[in-house]
């Protein structure tokens, strides 16, 4: 075990990973050094995620692994949503935690980390919030960003004001508060300048940006100032909007500033108003039906991604087959789903978890297999074609990248014969489709032969 080095691992959604970044980037400047190892690491952070069922289980899982492994002198921490939520319970639960963070309380990592290392304490250090932190109004906003290769997230606003009654998230972090507009386009500048060719903007829901401010079209308002201020930025990527709230405004700067990408991540749920009614989301699937098609007339090469939830209280054999007839109509580039985890204190306890699991399942692998063959047809649409791609690693004669239909982590990638460049972006001539990933050649070495 070296001194002074730590072990973060980072469980759940990119906008968790913002946060463990932004730890990893204060303890470095504290002087410590990251290590793979868990075994040669003198902390060990664990940044949880406690969305759904199987997260809090994963969450578990590696706290327990790593509680079970520590040697002496070693000290463990949880941090992330699953602390949020459940607090004290955590380290009831996982006997080892020496000290545990809430998600608003990240930045406070050094000062945790200093306080457990003093030495063995009955009780772990608890740092959970007791108000909304404003994010990006203070001196740590500079850190809240994650990069990895040429791409940055940048997180525009933490909480949610939704009422969505599956979901646990406004529980965990709370009602949406924005970042203010100079402090997110401070850090998108130094992110320019620092090499980063794509800005990815997250929050839970993107399309209420500034509404906490009393900011109208927000989003858009953002997008438009954005691109003002780094005019160089190859790529901005937009994740997370919510049905009801992308407008002909934001349409409309999507379409016409270049540097936005033409990307919609809208998450829909599902698509019987009956089933969008009992999940307390809006239900007006015709809107759906209009802003896709506005959309698509607006910005023709449109990449649609969207994920579902199948077998939510109540989900009769009508209601999801009309999902799956939606799926097969709509032809999403991307689509995930998700069997549905009942989370005690969310507005749908009154409606248990009543769906089998075994009609789940079914569910869910019909709708997945479908969505398949869909994203398996649309991307052989793309034999032949050129892509831009933005290169992310090299290894044995292989590069491998993403276009602009592929956020990170969530989508697929395109796999490219010979050397390019990690950072650049560089003209992929697409020789092959699989159901998520795009094979093909480097189009300047085609011209050059
Ligand atoms: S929009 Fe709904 S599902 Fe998304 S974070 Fe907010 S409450 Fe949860």
């Amino acid at each position: 075990m070296t001194k002074n080095t730590f072990h973060l691992v980072s469980l759940g959604c990119a906008k968790n990973t913002v946060d463990s970044d932004s730890m990893a980037q204060l303890l470095l400047r504290d002087g410590y050094r990251s290590m793979d190892d868990p075994d040669k690491a003198a902390v060990l952070i664990v940044n949880t995620c406690g969305f759904i069922g199987p997260a809090k289980e994963e969450s578990y899982r590696v706290l327990g692994d790593l509680a079970k492994s520590k040697r002496n002198g070693q000290v463990l921490i949880a941090a992330g949503c699953l602390t949020q939520r459940y607090g004290v319970e955590v380290a009831q639960k996982v006997q080892g935690i020496d000290g545990i963070l809430g998600t608003r309380r990240w930045m406070d990592i050094v000062q945790v980390v200093r306080e457990v290392r003093k030495g063995p304490r009955p009780e772990p250090v608890y740092h959970l919030p007791e108000t909304a932190t404003v994010v990006g109004s203070d001196e740590n906003d500079a850190l809240r960003v994650s990069v990895a290769g040429g791409s940055a997230y940048i997180k525009i606003a933490d909480g949610c004001r939704r009422p969505c009654a599956f979901c646990a998230i406004p529980l965990i972090k709370g009602t949406a508060v924005s970042r203010p507009v100079e402090s997110i386009l401070h850090e998108a500048q130094t992110l320019r300048d620092a090499g980063v060719r794509e800005l990815i903007l997250i929050a839970q829901d993107t399309t209420d940006y500034g509404h906490d401010f009393g900011l109208k079209d927000g989003l858009a308002v953002l997008l438009e100032q954005l691109t003002d201020s780094v005019p160089d930025m190859d790529w901005i990527r937009v994740m997370y909007a919510y049905p009801g709230y992308v407008t002909d405004r934001l349409v409309e700067v999507m379409a016409t500033r270049k540097q936005i990408l033409p990307y919609l991540d809208m998450p829909l749920q599902h698509a019987h108003p009956k089933t969008l009614y009992r999940m307390k989301r809006p239900s007006n699937i015709d809107w759906v039906h209009k802003t896709l098609a506005k959309m698509r007339a607006a910005i023709p090469e449109l990449a649609i991604r969207t994920t579902f939830i199948v077998g939510y209280p109540g989900e009769t054999d009508e209601e999801f087959q009309a999902l799956y007839d939606f799926v097969n109509e709509i032809r999403f580039d991307r689509a995930g789903a998700f069997p549905f985890s009942f989370e005690p204190g969310t507005t749908s306890t009154p409606l248990g978890d009543p769906v089998h699991a075994s009609v789940k399942e079914e569910r869910f692998a019909r709708l997945m297999e479908l969505q398949q063959s869909i994203s398996l047809q649309v991307n052989q649409s793309y034999v032949g074609k050129t892509l831009d791609v933005l290169v992310e690693g090299f290894n044995d004669g292989i590069s491998i990248g993403r276009s602009y239909r592929d956020a990170p982590e969530v989508d697929g990638l395109v796999i490219i014969e010979g050397k390019a460049s990690v950072g650049d972006i560089v003209p992929v001539r697409i020789t092959g489709a699989m159901a998520y990933d795009l094979t093909g050649v480097l189009a300047q070495k085609l011209i050059t032969l």
